[in-house]
């Protein structure tokens, strides 16, 4: 998954770049992913200016995810927006001169899986969920809410009034 930036830069047509990506390892770290596909890759790279490329298009995939309420699997499709801008770089350039948009690169081919790896990262959903409407479950039994309830007191006492409920149930005795 390379691009080279003079055959870019001197192309009439935008260069095509398919391919997959197994980005199992980029999310070992997350306890609520329990598989990823390997990512489909589709983009286009087309000259920007001067030693500058354009690469855009998706990544596709899917991932088996943990509901975040009721620990379900869901499998999420992934349809992640990739769009990076790179610049060839012959010499050094002071901090000030650096712009945050684009990605500077010194070599003439510039290999593109872990840029596409580190936005199918970013793009990552931080939790999913089975149903809007998921129930979860009961942080006494664990039963899932969503196939029924069960008959625990989940009841939360304010600490606040926890010790006034002490107050009164000395005043009875
Ligand atoms: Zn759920
Ligand atoms: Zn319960």
């Amino acid at each position: 998954m390379k691009i080279h930036f003079r055959k870019i830069a001197n192309a009439d047509e935008p260069e095509h770049i398919h391919g997959t990506l197994d980005v199992s390892e980029a999310v070992k770290g997350r306890k609520d992913i329990l598989s990823v596909s390997p990512l489909s890759v589709d983009l286009k790279a087309l000259p920007a200016g001067t030693d500058t490329v354009d690469v855009a298009g998706t990544l596709r995939g899917e991932a088996v995810m943990l509901c975040s309420r009721c620990l379900a699997e869901v499998r999420t499709k992934l349809d992640i927006p990739f769009a990076e801008t790179y610049r060839w770089l012959k010499q050094p350039l002071l901090p000030d001169d650096e712009d945050e948009d684009l990605i500077y690169v010194s070599d003439e081919v510039v290999e593109l899986a872990p840029f596409v790896e580190e936005n199918f990262v970013l793009h990552l959903p931080d939790s999913v969920l089975c149903k809007a409407d998921c129930l979860g479950l009961c942080q006494t039994c664990g039963q899932n809410w969503n196939e029924g309830t069960c008959s625990c007191d989940n009841t939360v006492i304010d600490p606040r009034f926890a010790g006034l409920k002490g107050l009164f149930t000395k005043q009875d005795d």
